[in-house]
């Protein structure tokens, strides 16, 4: 059922999940499933977290957040965990393209057309090119986490900065990962994409979020929105439920997909946790925000076709620091074209540049510097678009600019972080139940689990071990009563 904001909850249940990021939605409507009584509470007037979307003049324009790409495996993610009309609406992104200094590429973003390009625009042995891939292939989770991509990039392609460009930025945009991070965040992300290549969500965000929230209400799950909670309820080191609006409401687990810190150090409290707990959980970095500017062409209107996804940038080489610099060189263009979002009407043109950035470089901003820095970003990025549609200004009737504060506002992670935390994150977060008794957390972590797929498939790993963790509790209590019979 889906309560109302005045609703007052009064029954209690399996599990409480707080946040309705894909993380948290996809654990949710799993455990639904699965037969457990679910309560989904939602801080905003929406479900979907960053998976987000918003209209503009009378519905005239709609812009997705993060609905840029994302690898294939979503498809079986949301079929094997959502619904098969869900899993057919994703397809395929097949014109990306790369734009800088060092070269001009157009890919499908795959393994077969990235090694055609490494050999013979970048004149790469055929024998590295295969090394290399069948190694990054070869990556998972429990691997040695020392190796940097540095070091990566070093073994296969030693002082070649123009291919550490190409096979690094993209994978930039599409966690915040840096040069100095594990090496196994590059490759597991890096060889999700290059399994099939890019997708999309034809029909964008807020068709997929109402198919979502449909199938969550029709497996049962109970949705609250308007309800940020406050507290999380612990006794005994063991959660009992969380308080919302001064209320208690109880449950034998809970499930945080609020930010991982927040959810630590705000929402349960340092006294229940180990100090050497606490000092980790301080110590996990927040990964970097992004900037936004939403560009609406007028209804009826017409654009060429220029690539799905423009990766732009004017600095002379790759460079993690200039990716988030307040001086913007890099902005990828997300070009959304009728076919990926129907009109009846008339067809319906947007493009959306972003920008990886830092919270406090807009953060320290006073509100006339930050409405200025605002105005420029806009017109910055209009004239980086001039090289592609020279009349684009003629063309379009809506534009704004979004940042790291946005971001945060209306999400509420700490530094307004578009991909969760760094590594380091992911031993916290599974780590939360072994302190806390039935206190689990899903969401953006460790630049493995951030992403949409890397969320939708992190709340399925914590949805299992909050089962796991019901069915022991069930069973224990069982195994206590026959003892005392
Ligand atoms: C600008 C931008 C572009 C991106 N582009 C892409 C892309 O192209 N491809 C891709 O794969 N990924 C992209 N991402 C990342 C991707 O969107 C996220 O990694 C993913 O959606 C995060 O899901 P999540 O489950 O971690 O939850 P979030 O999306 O972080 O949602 C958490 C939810 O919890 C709620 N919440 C928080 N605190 C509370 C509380 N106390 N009580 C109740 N509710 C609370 C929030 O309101 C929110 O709805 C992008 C992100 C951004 C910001």
């Amino acid at each position: 059922m889906l309560y109302k904001a005045k609703d007052k909850i009064t029954k209690s249940y399996d599990v409480i999940v707080i946040g309705s990021g894909l993380a948290g939605m996809t654990a949710a409507n799993k455990m639904a499933k699965d037969g457990l009584s679910v309560l989904l509470l939602e801080a905003h007037n929406k479900l979907g977290g960053f998976a987000t979307w918003f209209y503009r003049n009378k519905k005239d324009h709609v812009f997705d957040i993060s609905l840029h790409g994302f690898p294939f495996g979503m498809k079986k993610t949301c079929r094997k965990y959502w619904n098969k009309n869900i899993a057919e609406h994703i397809v395929q992104l097949k014109d990306v393209r790369f734009h800088n200094p060092q070269y001009k590429i157009q890919s499908t973003f795959t393994r077969e057309d990235f090694t055609e390009k490494l050999i013979n625009h970048f004149k790469i042995e055929k024998q590295t090119v295969d090394a290399f891939y069948d190694y990054v292939e070869s990556m998972n989770f429990y691997d040695n986490q020392d190796m940097t991509n540095r070091d990566l990039f070093h073994k296969f392609f030693p002082d070649r900065i123009d291919v550490v460009r190409f096979l690094m930025e993209p994978i930039v945009y599409a966690n915040g990962s840096t040069l100095d991070d594990p090496a196994i965040t590059y490759g597991i992300v890096f060889s999700n994409f290059m399994s099939k290549g890019v997708y999309t969500f034809k029909g964008g965000t807020d068709v997929i979020i109402k198919m979502m929230r449909e199938q969550l209400l029709e497996n049962g799950v109970d949705i609250k929105m308007h309800s940020k909670v406050e507290k999380l309820l612990i006794e005994n080191q063991t959660v009992k439920g969380v308080m919302l609006k001064g209320e208690p409401i109880h449950a034998k687990s809970v499930l945080s997909n609020a930010n991982l810190r927040t959810t630590i150090l705000k929402m349960a409290g340092e006294e229940h946790f180990s100090p050497n707990f606490i000092d980790k959980t301080k110590a996990v970095r927040m990964n970097s925000s992004s900037c936004q500017v939403y560009m609406g062409v007028r209804p009826g209107e017409t654009i060429p076709h220029i690539g799905d996804l423009v990766f732009t940038s004017t600095h002379p080489k790759f460079d993690s620091e200039a990716l988030v610099g307040f001086d913007i060189t890099s902005r990828t263009f997300s070009v959304y074209y009728p076919e990926g979002r129907p009109y009846d009407e008339s067809p319906r043109y947007a493009i959306v540049s972003s920008t990886n950035a830092k919270y406090e470089d807009w953060n320290k901003l006073s509100e006339e510097e930050y409405k200025k820095a605002k105005e420029q970003m806009i017109e910055e990025t209009l004239v980086c678009l001039e090289n592609y549609i020279p009349d684009i200004r003629s063309k379009l009737d809506f534009v704004e600019a979004a940042t790291p504060k946005t971001v945060k506002k209306f999400v509420h992670h700490e530094q307004g972080s578009s991909f969760g935390t760094k590594f380091e994150g992911l031993e916290i977060s599974m780590g939360l139940h072994h302190q806390v008794k039935g206190l689990f957390h899903a969401g953006s972590v460790g630049i493995i689990m951030s992403g949409w797929l890397g969320a939708a498939n992190y709340g399925v790993i914590q949805s299992n071990e909050i089962s796991s963790y019901l069915y022991n509790l069930e069973n224990n209590k069982e195994q206590e009563d026959q003892v005392h019979v």
